[in-house]
């Protein structure tokens, strides 16, 4: 392992990798990436994967947008398989959406993302399953799409390494030595590497990492479901994905004609130690899923439940990412707090991180309201609508 760099990256998830490829890109030519389990062994192994511009702010539906066209090409650009599949995003309000959804709307026609509101007499159109009771407005998302978090994690890791990155699996940061205010060096259980340059890209463990320069980061950890489930005549890979306001949960089509579930369904239970948490889905939230398939859709008594599983998502105050540098130690970034809707984000994530580490500002979109100040300055970056934090 280097014994110096110009940059260390703690954490290979998604957004640790693709911060080490988009950094080799622009030409940075000595980082090394820590991980101290294996790629994609945190939240992104856990992640559903979708894909979707709708987001009521339009710095993130940009962040959004741009990354799509990078989950599109991913296969060219990284010899390696995304596995993204669009198939469309159907996002169903109740009286409560109506006036965000035709913001949302606008505001997406405006980028040039293609998205058309939807009266629910038109939905069966788009889904012919769906249960029309207590939907004001929906809106449509023909492009949106879900990919393999895995997949593409090793894709970044792998073009990073072809620039010549150190990726490092089963090396643990374990302190961060400062010095007149500025970071020295990284230690970790394979030796200590000095450098001037560290991101924190560590998920659910960010906060730790965080303490190792004395700082306090807002990041909380909680326990997040998934169930794959199966109807009797299965369910096609063209099907949308749903996100539905009346009961708060999403679900999307898998290969084999299964159908991955998640949501707040049940209320998230903290996890106070990422290392250790139940990874299997609740009793209690597998007999929650059936009873909102059931509301929300038309037929759905013939569904099977196959699996689930728990994981963890990082939230901040705002339910939205810290990306940026932190004033009491230089040369210290953060890219965390992701919540559940990080890895849609994360090529832009790297792009801009990269931008802002080499010339000192993301021009690709302006990721200043996202700094790690804006909670002390009392200006929380939150989503517009009241009953969806992670659009
Ligand atoms: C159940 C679930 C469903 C989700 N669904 C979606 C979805 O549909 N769409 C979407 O956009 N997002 C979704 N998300 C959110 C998304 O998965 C996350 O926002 C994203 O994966 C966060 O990536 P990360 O790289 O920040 O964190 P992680 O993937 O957790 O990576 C952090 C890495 O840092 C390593 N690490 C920690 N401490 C150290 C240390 N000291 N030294 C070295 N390495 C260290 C860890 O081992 C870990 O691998 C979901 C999340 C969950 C849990």
């Amino acid at each position: 392992m280097k014994q110096s760099a110009d940059v260390v990256i703690i954490g290979g998830g998604v957004e640790g990798c693709s911060i080490a490829y988009n950094l080799a890109r622009d030409g940075c030519s000595n980082i090394v990436l820590l991980e101290k389990k294996t790629l994609a062994s945190g939240s992104t192994g856990k992640s559903c994967g979708i894909i979707r511009t709708h987001y009521s702010q339009e710095l993130l539906m940009a962040m959004a947008h741009k990354s799509m066209s990078v989950f599109r090409g991913f296969e060219d650009e990284f010899e390696a398989k995304s596995g993204f599949v669009t198939n469309g995003l159907v996002f169903l309000g109740t009286s409560e959406e109506v006036e965000g959804l035709r913001d949302v709307t606008v505001m997406q026609q405006k980028l040039g993302i293609r998205a058309e509101l939807v009266h629910p007499d038109n939905l069966p159109k788009f889904h012919s399953g769906i249960s029309l009771d207590g939907i004001e407005l929906a809106s449509y998302e023909p492009d949106a799409g879900f990919a393999d978090p895995y997949g593409v994690t090793v894709g970044f890791a792998g073009g990073a390494r072809r620039l010549g990155v150190e990726i490092n699996e089963g090396v643990e940061a374990t302190g961060i030595e400062v010095k007149n205010g500025r970071v020295e060096a990284v230690v970790t259980t394979k030796g200590r590497i000095a450098t001037r340059t560290v991101v924190n890209a560590a998920g659910p463990w960010a906060r730790r990492v965080g303490a190792m320069v004395g700082a306090d980061l807002p990041l909380f950890v909680l326990r997040f479901q998934e169930s794959v489930m199966r109807p009797a005549q299965g369910y096609p890979l063209s099907m949308p994905t749903v996100f539905d306001q009346r009961t708060i949960c999403y679900y999307r089509p898998e290969s084999g004609g299964f159908m991955i579930f998640g949501g707040a369904v049940i209320e998230l239970q903290p996890i106070e130690d990422p290392d250790n948490y139940s990874e299997k889905a609740d009793t209690e939230w597998v007999e929650n899923v059936a009873n909102v398939l059931l509301s929300g859709m038309n037929n759905s008594s013939d569904m099977k439940y196959v699996r689930g599983w728990a994981g963890p998502i990082t939230v901040t105050p705002d339910f939205n990412p810290i990306l940026g540098p932190l004033e009491q130690a230089e040369g210290f970034y953060i890219a965390a707090g992701f919540s559940g809707h990080g890895f849609k984000l994360s090529p832009m994530v790297g792009k801009c991180m990269a931008e802002l580490i080499m010339n000192g500002a993301a021009r690709s979109v302006d990721i200043t309201p996202l700094r790690a100040s804006r909670y002390k300055e009392g200006k929380y970056f939150q989503s517009k609508y009241a009953r969806a934090p992670l659009t």
